[in-house]
């Protein structure tokens, strides 16, 4: 019967990061270090907790399906923008795709990077040109305005994910000028990074920032996305969107979140004390980092080995080898609570 699957779906697809258990048994540990996903490793905001309480109360009726308690919390902490909203930012990136590409139209994506913006440009029909990065994984941003002048999308991932490294604003107008798509601006790790890339929403009509509350706002279980847009294209992602798709307990709880500016900020400051720790302290190279997480450079050995390795020292870290267009010799390791990030210096220093 697979054969009645589409094509595109009888192989591949989304590469999970290593969950607890599986054969991360931890030698004689019984906490598990937990460096894979990048979230944040602090509980949510009490105040999201509780708004979330008092939203189940009504689960009863359908959400708003404007999500207006979000909309209007986010234009209350950023200004007077347009935004949209998703089931994470995953689920924004494919409603933005369903929007905008017609089968056989490309998408331009700035590699290697997050994966989920190939499959979901891929789920449209559409013919996805990956642009390589620099060798020290800068952006190109010739190669990519020459190859994004001719797409629908062109996608750029400010912190990257899973190389760390941030792009500036000024190499993002450059290709902003001279492309005629849209482009698709991955912010998923921005409030690492100090770098504000807002300003250029009043000057172009084709940017759309990509957010979440899955990092930052300790919400990853919730899966609540959104994104800047320009307000012509709002009403147009609103028909292609999923009816209701946003649920009302987690449009509760990111409201509520962005009310408590020191859980994020207790958080951004373990992420910069601990980025330099990492670069210090590992017998391995460690790229430079914008965002909550870091890329280590585990040559000679593999990425795949190593995250084994660590994992039956009870410290999950993600192997870069999923991410095309990469060397199979990267981990990616999340800024995590103290004793996590020591652990995972200590066992990676002991390889
Ligand atoms: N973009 C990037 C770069 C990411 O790393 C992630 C999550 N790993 C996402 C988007 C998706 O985030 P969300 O949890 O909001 O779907």
């Amino acid at each position: 019967m697979e054969r009645l699957v589409r094509s595109c779906y009888r192989q591949g697809g989304y590469v999970f990061a290593k969950k607890a258990g599986g054969s991360a048994h931890g030698a004689g540990s019984d906490r598990i270090a937990r460096l894979a996903s990048n979230e944040n490793p602090e509980a949510p905001s009490p105040a999201a907790v509780a708004a979330a309480q008092q939203a189940v109360l009504t689960a009863n009726r359908y959400p708003d399906e404007r999500v207006d308690v979000l909309v209007a919390a986010l234009r209350a902490y950023y200004g007077d923008y347009t935004f949209v909203t998703g089931v994470g930012m995953d689920g924004v990136i494919e409603t933005l795709m369903r929007t905008l590409v017609d089968p056989g139209e490309t998408v331009a994506i700035s590699a290697p990077t997050f994966s989920f913006y190939g499959l979901a440009a891929q789920a449209q029909g559409a013919k996805v040109v990956p642009v390589p990065r620099r060798a020290d994984f800068s952006v190109d941003t010739d190669a990519l305005v020459r190859v994004g002048k001719a797409a629908k999308i062109v996608v750029l991932c400010t912190p990257n994910n899973p190389t760390g490294n941030a792009t500036s604003a000024d190499d993002v107008q450059r290709v902003l000028d001279e492309i005629k798509g849209v482009l698709f601006l991955d912010n998923a790790y921005v409030e690492f990074s100090g770098i504000d890339y807002l300003p250029l929403l009043r000057k172009y009509e084709n940017l759309v920032i990509g957010r979440t509350f899955s990092k930052v706002h300790s919400l990853a279980g919730l899966r609540i996305g959104y994104a800047f847009v320009p307000a012509w294209l709002q009403p147009f992602y609103m028909r292609a969107g999923t009816p209701f798709t946003m649920n009302s307990v987690s449009a509760a709880a990111a409201a509520a979140a962005l009310s408590d500016k020191e859980h994020a900020a207790r958080y951004i400051t373990q992420v910069q004390v601990w980025r330099k720790r990492f670069s210090a302290a590992l017998k391995f190279p460690v790229l430079p980092s914008d965002a909550n997480f870091v890329m280590v450079d585990v040559a000679p050995h593999t990425g795949d080995e190593v995250v084994e390795k660590l994992a039956a020292r009870g410290v999950l870290v993600r192997s870069c080898r999923s991410f095309t267009g990469l060397p199979d010799h990267y981990i990616r390791v999340s800024v995590g609570e103290d004793w996590e990030n020591e652990l995972f210096i200590r066992e990676l220093n002991a390889l």
